[in-house]
């Protein structure tokens, strides 16, 4: 049974982190989303919502049998309490690479058994990044091209309160 974890901020899950779900779910027996912490990016959504929104995401996308967890600890010690055989990320633009390999060197380092596994970004959501989706969204304009239902609402009940 190969286990593999994906892990990020998901602040919120965009259609560009759901690619990589469904593609890595092929490769893998078994698939978790880690929504992480990272509180030194001073996420939008708690935590939970961000869980939540991960949750709902995926069943508005009909992506079954993929577990999503939270938590506020160091990446490489869940994957091995885990026993996670792999790490998921995602590559968009070039810099992306730069921490992505930095972090992959590190994990490495820490446990060699677990192997970090890049995938490369769909042509269509290259450019999508939560981030993005947050900025376009505070001002007002439409980002339902880019994240689920869900999210959408979300993100407009989160901006009507700040
Ligand atoms: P983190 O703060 O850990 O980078 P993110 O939620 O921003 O968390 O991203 C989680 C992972 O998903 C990262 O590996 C990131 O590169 C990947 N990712 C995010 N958006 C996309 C996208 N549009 N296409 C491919 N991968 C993506």
């Amino acid at each position: 049974m190969r286990l593999a974890i994906y892990p990020g901020s998901f602040d919120p899950i965009t259609n560009g982190h759901l690619d990589i779900i469904r593609r890595a779910q092929r490769l893998f027996d078994r698939l978790i989303v880690a929504v992480m912490a990272n509180p030194s990016k001073h996420p939008l959504f708690t935590l939970e919502e961000r869980r939540r929104l991960v949750e709902r995401s995926l069943q508005e996308r009909n992506i079954h049998e993929v577990e999503v967890i939270a938590r506020d600890c160091l990446l490489i010690g869940l994957a091995r309490e885990l026993g996670a055989a792999a790490i998921i990320r995602g590559l968009r633009i070039t810099s992306d690479f730069e921490n992505e390999f930095q972090t992959a060197l590190t994990n490495r380092d820490l446990d060699s058994s677990i192997e970090s596994v890049y995938l490369m970004t769909n042509r269509d959501y290259s450019f999508i990044s939560s981030s993005i989706v947050k900025e376009v969204k505070r001002y007002g304009a439409e980002v339902s091209r880019f994240v689920p239902q869900v999210v959408e609402r979300a993100l407009g009940e989160k901006f009507q309160k700040v």
